[in-house]
């Protein structure tokens, strides 16, 4: 944990300024801020701006002495518990005056004062002031640390229950697929129907566990990479034919636009594929049938872009900071999702990450469309 705490400030109050003067020179130190007052009403406006850890205040002065003024400190809420420390020419007689010592600390020192003393008494409360800061600075932390872990809990506890309504449906859909293909064992049309359909639903199904799986072996650091130097364009073309299908599916106008020359990477061929197919699924999924989606690749200075763009329902501004988290899905895209759960953007940012790119997002919001780049650094080879 990183603690951090901000300066410490004394209050020195006295009305002559030679005496404040010494008792700076005396204090003096490269972590205290000393706030001098030269009288007890300078003292209460020095108070309303700073938390003071310590108040060293003269007894005799005109006006309101330190006895009225620790009064007054003590009275108010926010400066009740400063410690103070009496500088007093007075007898242990005059000191019974003061009535506030059971809200904080309160001490005496006699004129003339003696340095080692002084620095001693006034060490003990510096002390304890700073201890009292990381202890607050450290509550503050594990507050946060505690809302973070309730937040994970809650998002878990989401998933699970997403995950469960998931997977029973193709489940479900699987097992009736099952009972049907028993009963129309003579009617063969009806059966490849029913072949056909359970195909998809297995392959659903198997999908999203693979990606699942892929999730944790990453956050596991279990994945191993195959990285081989490849040409750009061979990685594009077998994200182009897995997706393919789902793109003429939906009667979408495709277009690919490519660098004329050759583009080197080193990458596992087959985890960038996926990297791409899947955001040209997505493509796919959220965009209205009829649409566009283009997928090109601009090279930079030692990098490659590659950008997967939409002009389907977009994303909105609030949404786009929270969409590569595994489970975030937009509310109001679930029926597009087709059997989506959040887990594809997940993974495809990490796969990413693991190969030392990166990955942004970029809509104009709802019905605007989206663009997706991924910049991978090129061969050094
Ligand atoms: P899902 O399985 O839900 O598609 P993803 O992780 O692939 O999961 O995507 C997360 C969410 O991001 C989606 O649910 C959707 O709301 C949004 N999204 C992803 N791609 C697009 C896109 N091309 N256009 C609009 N929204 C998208």
């Amino acid at each position: 944990m990183t603690q951090s705490v901000g300066p410490v400030h004394f209050l020195l109050v006295d009305d002559l300024e030679e005496n404040l003067l010494s008792l700076e020179a005396l204090l003096a130190r490269e972590d205290i801020v000393l706030l001098k007052a030269r009288s007890g009403d300078q003292a209460l406006e020095l108070l309303l701006q700073h938390d003071v850890a310590l108040a060293l205040l003269d007894v005799q002065m005109p006006n309101m002495d330190g006895f009225e003024l620790a009064e007054f400190m003590r009275g108010n809420e926010r400066t009740r518990h400063i410690p103070i420390i009496f500088v007093t020419a007075g007898t242990a007689d005059s000191q019974r005056r003061f009535r506030g010592y059971e809200a904080g600390a309160v001490d005496f020192i006699q004129k003339p004062i003696e340095p080692d003393i002084l620095r001693s008494k006034a060490e003990v409360f510096f002390d304890l002031y700073r201890q009292r800061q990381l202890v607050s600075a450290q509550r503050d932390e594990l507050a946060a640390a505690t809302l973070a872990l309730r937040e994970a809990d809650r998002r878990k506890d989401e998933f699970l229950a997403v995950l469960g309504h998931e997977l029973r449906n193709p489940v479900a859909a699987l097992l009736a697929g099952f009972h049907l293909m028993q009963k129309k064992r003579d009617d063969p049309a009806r059966l490849e129907a029913i072949h056909e359909q359970m195909d998809r639903q297995l392959s659903h199904l198997s999908r999203l566990i693979e990606d699942l799986l892929d999730i944790s072996r990453i956050s596991e650091g279990k994945i191993s990479l195959r990285t081989e130097r490849v040409e750009l364009s061979t990685i594009l073309q077998s994200a182009i034919e897995a997706s393919g299908p789902k793109l003429e599916a939906a009667g979408h106008d495709f277009s690919a636009d490519v660098p004329d020359g050759p583009v080197w990477l080193d990458v596992d061929h087959t985890r960038i594929a996926q990297v791409i197919s899947n955001l040209l699924n997505n493509a796919a999924k959220y965009t209205p049938p009829g649409g566009k989606v283009r997928l090109s690749a601009v090279p930079c200075e030692c990098c490659i872009d590659i950008i997967v763009e939409d002009n389907g329902v977009g994303i909105p501004a609030e949404m786009q900071p929270r969409i590569f988290q595994i489970f975030t899905q937009v509310d109001d895209h679930r029926e597009f999702a087709s059997g989506g759960i959040g887990v594809g953007l997940a993974l495809v940012s990490q796969l990413v990450a693991l190969h030392g790119g990166a990955i942004a997002v970029a809509s104009e919001g709802a019905g605007k469309g989206s663009r997706f780049t991924v910049s991978l650094p090129l061969s050094k080879g």
